[in-house]
């Protein structure tokens, strides 16, 4: 998996890819992380990549020329027969899901395009069949930040990325969940003791007490997601009963309590 980054601020994405797993992916030859510094592309004599918005308004709008010329030199870059998808990050895209990330994860290359000021002029999207996702229900200052919540949740798709398919097949989303409760050593912290059943040894109780933590945490973090989880009449019929004890749906620590 090749991803193609354009952005005005190649640093900003190195920072994070060159540490921690997405590092080992690379050298590992798993990944591959490409920056290309839009200005570089630029044509004017100033080397300048934005502009007053037509219309009048706010701020200044990336131009379309050097992103374009950016994207023409990614393309011949790109082996003849492999696949590729264009996106371009924005707060006005389809919302970055777990499900997304999986679909993403079958393309040989990604180009995504970071956008910075008050955006892009829309030309552009248009020239590159950009598909505009976005990481949330917010404006960022630059699409550098959604550009790595890409390449990072895409990258954990990879195959050998993690140490088994395990790790994100049991993690928050991927089964329309949220994670169960984890713990490691030591065994009690301020009085805070390990749930029992995880010492057990028992697999089968273990299973089953993650398996019930796991509906718990989605009833009370995210109840949108348990419409579409894959979940067992008798388990609907527990969710009810929880949902009567009003206890349960407390946020964590909601009162502030001091530990
Ligand atoms: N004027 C734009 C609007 O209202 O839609 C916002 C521009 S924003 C200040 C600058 C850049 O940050 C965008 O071009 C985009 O690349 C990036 N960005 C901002 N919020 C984002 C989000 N929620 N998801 C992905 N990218 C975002």
């Amino acid at each position: 998996m090749k991803f193609h980054i354009m952005t005005l601020f190649p640093d900003v994405i190195r920072s994070y890819t060159d540490e921690s797993i997405l590092k080992l992916a690379q050298e590992k030859g798993m990944i591959e992380v490409s920056c290309y510094n839009i200005r570089d592309f630029s044509t004017n004599k100033h080397r300048k990549t934005d502009d007053y918005p037509f219309g009048g308004g706010q701020g200044m709008v990336m131009t379309v020329q050097p992103i374009y010329d950016c994207f023409r030199h990614i393309l011949s870059l790109i082996p003849e027969g492999e696949t590729f998808r264009t996106l371009y990050l924005s707060p006005r895209g389809r919302t970055h899901t777990q499900k997304k990330a999986m679909e993403l994860s079958s393309f040989d290359n990604l180009i995504l395009l970071c956008g910075h000021y008050e955006g892009i002029d829309e030309r552009a999207i248009e020239l590159l069949s950009a598909e505009e996702i976005s990481i949330g229900d917010y404006v960022l200052t630059g699409g550098e930040l959604g550009a790595l919540v890409l390449i990072d949740s895409i990258s954990r798709m990879v195959e050998g990325v993690l140490s088994s398919t395990e790790s994100y097949q049991e993690e928050s989303f991927y089964n329309s969940l949220l994670e169960y409760p984890q713990y490691t050593r030591p065994r009690e912290f301020l009085s805070l003791e390990v749930p029992e059943v995880l010492l057990s040894g028992n697999h089968k109780n273990i299973d089953e007490w993650r398996r019930e933590e796991s509906l718990k945490k989605t009833l009370r973090n995210r109840p949108d997601l348990l419409e579409r989880a894959n979940i067992t009449e008798k388990e609907r019929e527990k969710i009810e009963v929880w949902k009567k004890e009003s206890k349960l749906l407390r946020t964590d620590n909601e009162e502030g309590k001091k530990l």
